[in-house]
């Protein structure tokens, strides 16, 4: 059996590639740095985010479509980048329920809004 020779940037789990094997040639390169594309496809959108060419919002979405189930497991700087949207986005929840209540006849459609 192969031994782990690789630790993931996103989720810091170790894992094995090995790129001048026959077994892992053909395998994406994003495996040079994680595990799995989830993590690829998570750290990839971060690093987006933090160029600001995601929106917070857009990030979220990726974050939803993702798995972050061990979120707590991962490396600090994502973990943290992470952390800080979704308490962003609480916020943000917090502050429409409370505009909801008080005009609940003319909440706005969500899909309607922010388009460009
Ligand atoms: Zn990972």
């Amino acid at each position: 059996m192969s031994k782990n020779n690789r630790k993931c940037y996103l989720c810091g789990k170790t894992y094995y590639y090995c790129p001048n094997c026959t077994n892992d040639y053909n395998k994406p390169t994003w495996m040079f740095m994680f595990e799995s594309e989830n993590c690829f496809k998570i750290f990839n959108a971060l690093q987006l985010h933090y160029q600001k060419s995601l929106t917070d919002e857009e990030m979220l979405t990726i974050i939803d479509n993702s798995d972050i189930s061990e979120l707590e497991t991962f490396t600090e700087i994502p973990k943290r980048q992470i952390k800080d949207l979704l308490s962003k986005r609480k916020n943000q929840v917090t502050e429409i329920n409370e505009t909801d209540t008080q005009k609940v006849k003319t909440v706005p459609k969500k899909s309607t809004r922010n388009k460009k």
